[in-house]
């Protein structure tokens, strides 16, 4: 796709002309399931199914595990200089920045999300697999400071066949945050996109084809989490899983791991993430947009999403007045006109999941201030708008449990102190945000906070030069960074004696 689309109406028009690929990605070929079995992918947009994509199983893992392992075994990749690794990888991403339009595009009309955002995505997808590439050739291992009679190495080594299970809500920018560092390192890397959102893995098996990288060294695997994921993960012959995706499945990859054979697992999990406003910040105006699309941003389907609104109780109602005022201008639309803020629900399950919550934060007591009803439901499409609870407390199920939809949960608190017990009060520690004048009160509150990640005076910064993950059960692994490339390798010590 060379056209620079800038309109909804050019971005209908090639969504009109746009082929998919459906067959997984083994062994450097585009094949059928073994099984001949199939699964839709459908727009949520407008109900329309897409394409119907090969539902790869036990059979079709068991298969790419045995040439990813012979790919790492032969060292055409995994012993390959890191200057030549970077060299492919890099080749990669611009073959990815060449076809970003059509990358967004797939993503787009598989789950919903504005056109505009997945743009955004391709950008971060671009940028982490040029990170890595670029920071691969430039990693030292160390000499130990032992005494004169030997030489104590510490090498760094690729740890051999990585799984990356992969979710819906940023379906190309996940998979890059896993197989950019995996690859980078020397790995074999075998990826299964979500059953929710294939589309742009298999394309960019493709472009994976197109860079050179050896047979076997990347594959695709679309199917189910309880087929080919499954199988994956008790796979006697993968080294390590990395997953992002909700937390009740990072238990059950943990349990897979200890029945088979103790492979590596890094999780990035869900949150319930809090976001505290205190009386004393400026520009209330700002906060309050910001608090908003903390929330609403890609339909609430943020696994950071400031779910939860802590307002100083001073200042709660003129607060709640400004984000309702913010959330007026993030109503859903066409996910293919660029001006949409919100687009599409993923799917009907997630659907019928999100209104499930909003209808028991009613019973259970809390206050609806906007929202709450599906919109546009005759187009076919999903969408939900942006909706705020007030008066919540943390007895309510939406003040609790992760909704994963545009629904927001304001809480009202009088203190400091009851502000971090509020914010610390859930099972989850993916991301806190905090916004205050008082720079006592910034760096008190922010170590305190038990949170993989605390955004001041800003919602979601940070860039691809700082980890991300999360604390307690929003997972234990970081993507991004250097410290991601540390999880895709293992440790070797050679100790040499030297004769005296
Ligand atoms: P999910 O856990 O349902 O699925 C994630 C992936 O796991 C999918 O590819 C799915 O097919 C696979 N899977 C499901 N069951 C499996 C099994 N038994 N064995 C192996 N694989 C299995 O999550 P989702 O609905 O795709 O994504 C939403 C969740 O992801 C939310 O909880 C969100 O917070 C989380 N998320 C976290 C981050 C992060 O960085 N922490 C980022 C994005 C999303």
């Amino acid at each position: 796709m060379n056209a620079q689309p800038q309109t909804r109406a050019d971005w209908q028009t090639l969504a009109q002309s746009q082929a998919f690929e459906t067959r997984a990605y083994i062994n450097d070929d585009f094949v059928a399931s073994q099984s001949g079995e199939t699964f839709e992918t459908i727009n949520p947009a407008t109900g329309v199914r897409l394409a119907n994509i090969a539902s790869c199983d036990q059979a079709d893992a068991e298969l790419a595990v045995n040439h990813a392992r012979r790919a790492f075994e032969g060292g055409e990749w995994s012993r390959l200089a890191p200057i030549e690794r970077k060299r492919t990888l890099l080749c990669l991403a611009d073959l990815m920045e060449a076809n970003k339009h059509e990358l967004a595009l797939l993503d787009t009309l598989d789950m919903g999300k504005p056109v505009s955002s997945s743009l955004g995505d391709m950008a971060g997808a671009i940028g982490c697999l040029r990170h890595h590439a670029e920071t691969i050739d430039k990693l030292y291992g160390e000499v130990a400071p032992t005494g004169e009679d030997a030489l104590g190495l510490v090498l760094r080594e690729p740890i051999g066949v990585v799984a990356s299970i992969v979710p819906w809500n940023f379906p190309l920018m996940m998979t890059a945050w896993k197989i950019a560092p995996a690859l980078a390192a020397g790995n074999s890397v075998i990826l299964k996109p979500s059953e929710k959102s294939p589309l742009s893995a298999l394309r960019l098996a493709s472009l994976v084809k197109e860079a050179g990288l050896p047979s076997g060294v990347f594959q695709v695997l679309p199917g189910f989490g309880h087929t080919v994921g499954k199988a994956l993960a008790l796979s006697m012959d993968v080294d390590c899983l990395s997953f992002t995706g909700s937390t009740q499945v990072g238990k059950q990859l943990m349990q897979y791991a200890g029945q088979s054979n103790l492979k590596k697992v890094y999780l990035e999990c869900g949150g319930k993430s809090p976001n505290i406003v205190f009386a004393d910040c400026k520009n209330l105006d700002a906060v309050a947009r910001n608090a908003a699309a903390a929330i609403f941003r890609n339909q609430g389907e943020v696994c950071i999403a400031g779910s939860r609104l802590l307002v100083e109780n001073s200042i709660r109602e003129d607060f709640i007045e400004r984000v309702l005022a913010a959330a007026e201008t993030m109503q859903p639309g066409d996910p293919l006109d660029p001006e949409s803020f919100m687009g599409a629900i993923v799917d009907e399950a997630q659907y019928r999941r999100v209104l499930d919550y909003i209808r028991q934060g009613v019973e259970e007591g809390a206050r609806l201030r906007v929202g709450g009803e599906a919109i546009d439901a005759e187009s076919g499409g999903l969408f939900i708008p942006p909706t705020v609870f007030d008066s919540v407390t943390q007895g309510m199920t939406i003040g609790r449990e992760e909704i994963f939809g545009p629904v927001l949960a304001v809480f009202g608190f009088d203190t400091e102190e009851e502000a971090i017990r509020l914010a610390n009060d859930t099972v989850y520690g993916l991301a806190a945000g905090l916004w205050s004048q008082d720079i006592d009160r910034i760096m008190r509150v922010s170590r305190r906070l038990q949170s993989g990640q605390v955004y001041v005076n800003n919602w979601a910064g940070g860039d691809q030069t700082m980890p991300f993950g999360g604390v307690k059960q929003s997972g234990n692994g970081r993507d991004k960074s250097y410290h991601s490339l540390e999880e895709y390798s293992d440790l070797k010590t050679v100790w040499v004696s030297l004769a005296t």
